[in-house]
């Protein structure tokens, strides 16, 4: 039986390499904060494993924290600069389509007296530059946006929003957990304040993930504890994970462009043959920038659910938006605030291709689809 994984916007499949790196170095049990020698050898490889990540996104050493993954460092991203920064102000500028881990803790920051403007998002999913602009009050002292969009790949104006950001003298954190090793990210020529970033979306493990504080940013630590990863995030480091996820980086990044153009190409063949072969099929996003990997189509008349049982026992993983929702019925947040009308929302799924994706799996879905589409609809919903 096929088995196809199109859900690599979810997570990834951990890459063979990184595993039997995490293996091999799994003897080195020692705590980083121990003065003997396991303890040093453990504190040698978070090192480098901070110093190789680093490299690889153009920061500082220093500038980088290990957290247990984007949800943390989305969280402590948007909560350690609203603290830190409440003398300055209590206003933050962020969209409507972010993933719920910066939602959410905006969200919560509103029960701590903090305001939060929602900036509005085109037809694309992109947010509008000068509503940004416009929005940037004195009080304001956080803007987050996300690099690029989970649920339907949208690339934001990212340098742009960080220019504009800085010009104000206000804060910028971006989400970046889809966009490390799918787009080049140089965070000296970026700007941005604050980046977070996920290992296990880019075939690493899962729980390590990491926060880029630019030097000399004001930020509140999030856990307290000991003094762990310079005082700012307490918890005996995860020394394992960060050895992984720096692997998993190095392995991503290394034909960034190749492969990225690779996968696009596949990406543009299995949306125009879906959008030509089945009627009533959009394609969600922006035509072109969006992520290498994402395809987000509306299937009219039909229910997301449905379709992707189907595409279930037809051996094909895909899902409806973004992961963390897709266990509710709730229609995408992400769609709405695109102004897709809720009926054609709730028929609407992604599939997300990585460089273990090959033609014949794509000439797989594109050869089932149509048929797929046809019982949901014929199946009264
Ligand atoms: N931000 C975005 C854009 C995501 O896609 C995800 C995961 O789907 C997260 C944050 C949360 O990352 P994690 O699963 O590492 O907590």
């Amino acid at each position: 039986m096929k088995y196809i994984y199109l859900d690599n916007a979810a997570t990834m499949p951990i890459n063979n390499s990184v595993l039997n790196k995490m293996i091999e170095y799994a003897k080195y049990y020692g705590n980083p904060s121990s003065i003997h020698q396991a303890g040093r050898e453990a504190r040698k490889l978070l090192d480098k494993s901070r110093a190789v990540i680093a490299g690889i996104l153009g920061a500082n050493t220093n500038e980088i924290y290990f957290s247990s993954g984007g949800t943390e460092s989305a969280n402590w991203a948007l909560v350690g600069a609203a603290f830190a920064n409440a003398d300055k102000g209590k206003h933050i500028i962020t969209s409507p389509i972010e993933h719920h881990a910066v939602i959410n803790t905006c969200e919560n920051l509103k029960k701590h007296g903090y305001e939060i403007t929602y900036i509005p998002v085109d037809k694309y999913g992109k947010v509008d530059i000068d509503a940004i602009k416009k929005a940037i009050k004195k009080d304001t002292i956080l803007i987050s946006i996300m690099y690029a969009n989970n649920e339907v790949g949208t690339l934001q104006p990212v340098y742009e929003i960080a220019k504009i950001a800085s010009e104000h003298g206000v804060l910028f954190h971006t989400d970046a957990v889809q966009a490390v090793s799918n787009v080049p990210i140089n965070l000296g020529e970026l700007g941005a304040d604050m980046l977070s970033l996920s290992a296990h979306k880019f075939a690493g493990p899962k729980g390590v993930g990491a926060l880029y504080i630019k030097k000399g940013t004001k930020i509140s630590p999030f856990i307290y504890g000991g003094e762990q990863e310079r005082g700012r995030r307490a918890g005996t480091e995860n020394v394992l994970g960060a050895v992984g996820m720096a692997e998993a980086l190095k392995i991503a990044c290394t034909d960034i462009m190749g492969s990225g153009a690779n996968i696009a190409s596949k990406r543009d063949r299995l949306i125009n043959g879906i959008i030509d072969s089945i009627d009533g099929a959009q394609l969600n996003g922006h035509p072109t920038m969006r992520l290498p990997g994402n395809v987000n189509i509306s299937f009219k008349n039909t229910l997301a659910q449905s379709l992707l049982m189907r595409l279930d026992s037809a051996g094909i993983a895909a899902s409806a938006g973004s992961a963390c929702a897709s266990g509710s019925p709730e229609v995408s947040h992400v769609l709405l605030s695109m102004g897709v009308p809720r009926e054609k929302a709730k028929g609407s799924i992604r599939l997300t291709l990585s460089c273990n994706t090959t033609n014949e799996d794509i000439d797989y879905v594109l050869g089932v689809m149509p048929t797929i589409v046809k019982e949901c609809r014929s199946s009264a919903i």
